[in-house]
């Protein structure tokens, strides 16, 4: 494919997510390429009119995209979402195009299983037709500065990639070919499984030391000198107060949400179980996010929120300050 050849671009799905990635197409595309969008959410659609009215077009279902696409994009919450937004929706899905020749590209994060039995429908329809699985991380301040990465399910020799590079490159950074269909899938579900369990190990062994004295900003460079070095603890700290820029810090807002993490995280357990993957922190894990997620103190917060949900405390600056006054007196 050729960007100088396409006169329009699909894109299903404008959440929290799909929204800016959108946006970033609309900014960025060569003039002559038309965006096509459909959400069932409204007011997103008009947001994206409003702010690209010349590149923009609304259209009335998946299909009416991807009728008028030659690259169909999709963002959207769960398997069964994509599932009806592709195959099972009837005359309003993308497959009840014609959609020979054509690129589909899934960014949303779902079950691996859901990705096949789409890929499957799409090359029993139409053997033309690619389907990717790429999903994303870097959440929605990544997406909205243009910096996700995508774990493409394809190997580094597909004829698409360079192509699937170019058109990634307008909303993320980084494009990781992870070598094969629903590769892209399994790779993000085991990296959010290690960054889930980190958060929860993090908010222990801080907890642990904080109640044994330690200021957490001590503790916090101790990990990064030591052994227990990583990115959750230098750059997303559940601790409050440690890193200015982590959500932890305003009121765990802006992150990514608890209930994602929890519905990742147990992804990732299914498919730990049905390739044979022993895992003894799994189900202390799935419980933790899963409590969190039902928390009144914790739901839609940033997930390092884990922290506040396992009883750390949050008012140790307040805390040392006043003892440091009381000193003082
Ligand atoms: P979201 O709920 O904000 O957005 C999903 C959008 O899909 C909504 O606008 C919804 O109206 C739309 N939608 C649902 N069903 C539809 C249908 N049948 N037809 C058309 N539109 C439909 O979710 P999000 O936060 O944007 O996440 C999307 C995906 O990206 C999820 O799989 C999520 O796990 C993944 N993800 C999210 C983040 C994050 O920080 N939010 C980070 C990385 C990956």
């Amino acid at each position: 494919m050729n960007l100088s050849k396409i006169s329009g671009i699909g894109f299903v799905g404008l959440g929290a997510m799909g929204l800016p990635m959108a946006g970033h197409l609309a900014t960025k595309l060569p003039g002559q390429i038309k965006l096509f969008v459909y959400d069932i959410n409204q007011a997103s659609v008009d947001q994206i009119l409003t702010d690209h009215p010349e590149r923009v077009v609304k259209c009335t279902s998946a299909k009416n995209v991807a009728d008028k696409s030659s690259i169909i994009l999709t963002m959207l919450p769960e398997g069964k979402h994509v599932r009806s937004v592709y195959m099972d929706g009837g005359a309003d899905t993308i497959c009840a195009s014609d959609v020979s020749g054509k690129l589909l590209i899934d960014c949303s994060t779902i079950d691996t299983a859901s990705s096949v039995a789409v890929k499957k429908y799409i090359q029993t329809k139409s053997p033309t037709t690619s389907f990717y699985d790429a999903p994303v991380s870097g959440g929605v301040v990544g997406a909205q500065k243009g910096m996700i990465a995508f774990f493409l399910g394809c190997d580094g020799n597909d004829p698409n990639l360079p192509f699937l590079t170019q058109l990634l490159k307008f909303m993320g950074k980084d494009i990781i070919p992870c070598g094969g269909l629903s590769k892209g899938l399994a790779a993000k579900l085991s990296n959010n499984y290690l960054s889930g369990i980190i958060a929860i190990a993090v908010s222990e062994a801080m907890d642990m030391g904080m109640r044994s004295g330690l200021d957490p900003r001590v503790l916090a460079k101790v990990f990064a000198a030591g052994t227990a070095q990583n990115t959750i603890c230098d750059r997303f700290c559940p601790v409050p107060g440690v890193y200015a820029e982590a959500p932890s810090s305003k009121g765990y807002t802006n992150g990514f949400k608890v209930q994602l993490m929890r519905k990742d995280f147990s992804l990732a357990l299914e498919m730990a179980k049905r390739v044979g993957s022993r895992n003894v922190l799994g189900d202390a894990g799935l419980a933790t996010y899963d409590g969190a997620s039902n928390d009144p103190r914790c739901k839609d917060l940033d997930s390092r929120v884990v922290f506040r949900y396992l009883g750390g405390n949050e008012d140790w600056k307040k805390e040392a300050d006043d003892s440091t006054a009381k000193t003082l007196e």
